[in-house]
Parts: structure tokens; C-alpha cells; sequence
């Protein structure tokens, strides 16, 4: 029997009249309904946000539940797996992994909970303030909209919730309409972990809707949002005075330097190109490798990609699963075809099996075709050469976007020059675009979006800092 689920507000479901199928990615079964929030249910979800933060919950208690929180979630990684595989697509050994790392987000809010601090100002150093001395104190802001994607549907919930609980703030949290299931769910084990009443509502239902009733409320401080370039763009213009956060889209890029392990990278580039079937941020796009070594690559690379078993998310064995539907095959499948007609040539992949995109590695697309320029956000990488290290910092900058960006090569001096000029919010040396650990700073430059995740960077957000000037008598 399908589940129906209604909103989740004051730490129970409501009832909804009008719902939407959630489906099963590879299966195309509908496994859950989940309710339509109407504006009275968004209304009654901010009174209740606005009137609990009016008295925040002391650090050690905040800290108190986050590491609950994060116990529970540890305990119930392979139940949460289970739900990010089916309703995301992505391999049951992906979703695993996203489970505990998911666990691990909170307990790095836990801890960061109990490490709010604001500074000393020596206001006494000015002429005429000898007799005063100031500090800054941190305050919630009060009422955060959250609003987050399909492809990560746990963990970059849990990098908006954690923060927000951490840091003394109510939260509406809206997830992505095709995957609400794994936040609907963390919500539960919220409650099991004692987080009272009022402080984490789940709103779901339709996102131009939600995101119009968050950016028109006066009583939401903040939008903190990870999601499409548009969209993000979008709030920020409708925004008013809330401040808002942007975690956006990316054409990542890869250097593949003459001197590289270029097995190492190969495999490094197979894997992060076609993980959750290219669906990721940091995914790996455009790969510029060192004309010396770009025919060594290509082979690695082929062999790499060919390795991969794409199947049913459910099976153990399996790699690369379904994209997120048919729209997404569509548009793929025709940027892929535009490449190719632009004169690319395809090294592997190229197909369609049910709602598979085999993973397609292309070769020398021009930098104008979308599989360069535009986020493919699906399992397509293309393979270009370069002949100086001056000529690939250009080709990687030579983007709307600046997220993150990787870079193979033992060359001190190229990797110094890189740091320097490649235009990103993070450059990861031997390694790829697609590294992240949850507590480093993370955030794009460009149409990538403005502000930073890594639970201690989006707390800096999430807090009001104000000054206080003493002077003794
Ligand atoms: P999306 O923008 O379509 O949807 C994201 C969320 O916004 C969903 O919850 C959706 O319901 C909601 N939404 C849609 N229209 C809205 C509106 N008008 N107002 C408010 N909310 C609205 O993105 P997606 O397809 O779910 O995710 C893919 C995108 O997310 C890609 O661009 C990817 O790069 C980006 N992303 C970025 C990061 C990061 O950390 N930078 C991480 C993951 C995904």
C-alpha cells in the first residue's frame, strides 16, 4: 500500500487534501504520496517557527540534540539508504555513503553548536574611548526558509537543518518534490532525538508556490537555498531584505597536467563524472588533459568508464542508476547530439537503457557546445586537449560558473599559478572537482552562488552579530 505522508509541522504529519506521487527512479512505481501545502498550512507553520524562536534553545541543548540526531541517523543509515536509492536513483552503495555522511554533517553542527563566539573590538585604542571596551555577541536570525535539491536529498538537508538547529534558529524546510521522502524522515528522527515542537517544519508540495509564500513572508529572516542557477536567482530577486544563500550549479572542470598519475586520474575522473549518474554540483564535465598524455588518458578513461555497472539502484553491484526522469533523459540525450553534430566524437556510452544514460565519455566538443558550457547535470564528460598551462587556466575560467575545480600535476609552480588564477570557490590538487568533506568550506564563485556550506561557514550566515560598547563610570 502506498504511504501518504501530509506536512510535517509541531513534530507530527498533517493531513493534506491534494497530493503528489513520489515514483521509484529505476522502476517508475509511485512508492509514497506526499501532500500539496496549501498558504494556510505555510501560515500556521511560521507562526509557530516565529513564536518558538522568540525564546532560543541554550547551545548545549542544541548540541544535545544534533548529536541524537546524528546517533539516530547512524543507527538507521541502511533504512535512510534504502529511501535515497529509490527515490533518487542513485546506487544503494552511494546512498550508504550519503547516510553517513549525512550523520556526520550533524554531529559537526553538534559540536559547533557549543563554539559560537564573537570577538573583542579594542574601541578603547581610538582617542576619547579610553575609558570603554566592546565585544560582538551572535544571535539567531530567527525563522529560516530552507529549500534543497533531488540529488542529495538527505545530507545537503541535513547542511541546511544542522547549521539553522545550531546555531538557535527555527526552520521551514521545503525538499525537492521528486525526493521528499529522506527529509520527511529525518524530521522523525528530529523528534526522536527531543528537538521540542515549532523548531523543524517540513513543507512540501509545489516549489514556485512555496518559494513565492517564503520570499513575500516579512516574518522569514533568511533563504538559504541549494538548487538550480535559476531558480536561486529567482529568490534573490524576490527576496526583499532577507538575507539569502546560494549553493548553484557548475561545469566543473579538470586539469590532467603532462606530468599526472594519469592512471590515477582516469579512474579519479571515471568515478566522479558518473556518480549518482552525473547528478552532483562538483560533478566532473570538462576534463582538459595535456595533449603529451591525452591519447594515454583516453584510453584509461574508456576502460575506467566501461568498467561501471549500471543497473537497478537496489543491487549492490550496481554503479550508475537512472537519471532523475524523463525530461532529464530527453535533454541529455539531445545535448549529446548537438556535441556530436558540432563535431565531437563519442568515446564510449550514448545510449538509453530504460531510464539509463549509459555513461558517455565525448572527445574534443567545442567550448560553445552545452555539454561545455551549460551544467549537463547527467552522466556526459568531455575529454579536450590543451598544449600550455597558461592556455588551460583560460579554457577552465572560460565559464559562467566557478564552484570547484580539480587539477592533477606534481609541478609546484603550475599548482601555485592555479591556485592563484583558476577562479573557483574550491581547487583540489590531485584529486578532482567532485572531493567534499562536510565540515570544509564549501561555495561557488559566479552564477555558483554566494555564501559557504561546511556547518561552521553557514552559521556565520545564520547568525545576527551585534556590537556591545561598555563604559564604566
Ligand atoms: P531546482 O532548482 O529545480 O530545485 C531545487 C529546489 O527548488 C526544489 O526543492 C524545488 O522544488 C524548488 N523550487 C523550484 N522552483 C522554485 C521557486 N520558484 N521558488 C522556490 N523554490 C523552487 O534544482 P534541482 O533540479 O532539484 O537540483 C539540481 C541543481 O541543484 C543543479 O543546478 C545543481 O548544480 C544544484 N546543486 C547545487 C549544489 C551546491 O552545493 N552548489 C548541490 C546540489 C545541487
Amino acid at each position: 500500500m502506498t504511504v501518504t505522508y501530509g506536512q510535517w509541522t509541531n513534530n507530527a504529519y498533517t493531513s493534506s487534501t491534494d497530493s503528489i506521487g513520489v515514483m521509484n527512479k529505476f522502476t517508475d512505481e509511485v512508492i509514497a504520496e506526499v501532500g500539496v501545502a496549501s498558504k494556510a498550512d505555510f501560515d500556521s507553520m511560521v507562526d509557530s517557527a516565529e513564536n518558538v524562536s522568540a525564546s532560543p534553545l541554550p547551545p548545549y541543548k542544541r548540541f544535545e540534540i544534533l548529536k541524537k540526531a546524528s546517533e539516530l541517523l547512524k543507527e538507521k543509515q541502511h533504512e535512510f539508504a534504502e529511501v535515497i536509492a529509490k527515490e533518487v536513483g542513485k546506487s544503494i552503495t552511494e546512498a550508504t555513503g550519503e547516510a553517513g555522511r549525512s550523520s556526520l554533517t550533524l554531529e559537526v553542527s553538534a559540536e559547533e553548536a557549543k563554539r559560537i563566539s564573537g570577538e573583542v573590538v579594542p574601541v578603547e585604542s581610538a582617542p576619547g574611548s579610553e575609558s570603554r571596551q566592546a565585544f560582538t555577541i551572535k544571535e539567531p536570525v530567527g525563522v529560516i526558509g530552507a529549500i534543497t535539491p533531488f540529488n542529495v536529498p538527505l545530507n545537503l538537508v541535513c547542511h541546511k537543518v544542522g547549521p539553522a538547529i545550531a546555531s538557535g534558529n527555527a526552520v521551514i524546510l521545503k525538499p525537492a518534490e521528486v525526493t521528499p521522502l529522506s527529509a520527511l524522515k529525518l524530521a522523525e528522527v528530529f523528534k526522536e532525538a527531543g528537538l521540542p515542537d515549532g523548531w523543524l517544519h517540513v513543507i512540501t508540495g509545489k516549489g514556485k508556490d512555496i518559494g513565492t509564500w517564503m520570499t513575500e513572508s516579512e516574518r522569514i529572516q533568511m533563504i538559504t537555498f541549494t538548487g538550480s542557477p535559476g531558480v536561486g536567482l529567482w529568490l534573490k530577486q524576490h527576496a526583499g531584505h532577507k538575507k539569502v544563500s546560494l549553493e548553484l550549479g557548475n561545469n566543473s572542470a579538470v586539469v590532467v597536467h603532462q606530468d599526472a598519475d594519469i592512471e590515477t586520474a582516469a579512474q579519479q575522473v571515471a568515478q566522479k563524472s558518473f556518480n549518482n549518474a552525473g547528478q552532483v554540483c562538483i560533478s566532473v564535465q570538462r576534463v582538459y588533459v595535456q595533449n603529451d598524455v591525452k591519447q594515454a588518458f583516453l584510453e584509461k578513461l574508456k576502460v575506467e568508464t566501461e568498467k561501471l555497472v549500471t543497473g537497478d539502484p537496489m543491487d549492490k553491484n550496481t554503479d550508475v542508476g537512472p537519471v532523475i526522469g524523463k525530461d532529464a533523459l530527453q535533454r541529455v540525450s539531445d545535448w549529446v547530439k548537438e556535441a556530436v553534430d558540432q563535431g565531437a566524437d563519442v568515446l564510449t556510452g550514448n545510449k538509453i537503457e530504460g531510464n539509463i544514460f549509459l555513461p558517455t565519455v565525448l572527445v574534443d566538443p567545442p567550448q560553445e557546445a552545452k555539454v561545455c558550457r551549460e551544467e549537463v547535470f547527467g552522466p556526459v564528460v568531455s575529454v579536450i586537449g590543451y598544449q600550455s598551462e597558461g592556455e588551460v587556466i583560460g579554457l577552465v575560467n572560460d565559464s559562467k560558473y566557478g564552484l570547484q575545480a580539480g587539477l592533477f600535476t606534481n609541478d609546484l609552480t603550475f599548482m601555485m599559478k592555479a591556485a592563484k588564477e583558476i577562479k573557483v570557490g574550491g581547487l583540489i590538487v590531485n584529486d578532482t572537482s567532485g572531493y567534499r568533506v562536510d565540515h570544509m568550506p564549501y561555495g561557488g564563485l559566479k552564477e555558483s552562488g554566494e555564501g559557504k556550506e561546511g556547518p561552521k561557514y553557514a552559521m556565520q550566515d545564520m547568525m545576527n552579530e551585534r556590537l556591545i560598547v561598555l563604559q564604566g563610570s
